[in-house]
């Protein structure tokens, strides 16, 4: 195991460019240079046309919530500090199928409805114990 863990792994090809954009602020999703389709989680070959070139692209950031759960207990001592919390699968306004998983901010946690309108927000990843940070894409209710 990494010993910046649970951090992501910013390093790990496949989601570079994800992590890399993150940083700047930016929500970048790759998209095929075939048949234009978003495709995420990011994979060698495109679900819908199986081209193998991609660009990463923009997202204007907004969303509306797919599903959510709120976490009372940390299944890792890591995230001790941070419970209650909602992670859940936000919906990207430019494809709907595209859905990030994340976490829920800025919200009442009894509030959270299907379909709610959402906006991405930046926050520093940081665990106790660990000196790095990672900037993460989290949703609030917009
Ligand atoms: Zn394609």
């Amino acid at each position: 195991m990494r010993d910046d863990f649970p951090l992501p792994d910013t390093d790990w090809e496949p989601a570079r460019e994800f992590w890399a954009g993150a940083a700047r602020h930016e929500l970048l999703i790759p998209r095929c240079d075939t048949c234009a389709a978003y495709c995420w989680y990011p994979r060698p070959t495109c679900r819908q046309c199986k081209g193998e070139s991609f660009t990463w692209t923009p997202m204007s950031g907004r969303a509306t919530l797919f599903s959510w759960t709120v976490v009372r207990h940390a299944f890792l001592k890591q995230f001790a500090d941070e419970v209650p919390y909602a992670t859940g699968l936000a919906a990207l306004d430019e494809d709907p199928s595209v859905r990030l998983a994340t976490r829920l901010v800025d919200c009442d946690l009894s509030a959270l409805t299907f379909e709610q309108p959402l906006e991405v927000a930046y926050r520093d990843l940081a665990f106790p114990g660990i000196e790095r940070t990672v900037t993460a894409p989290f949703f609030r209710p917009r």
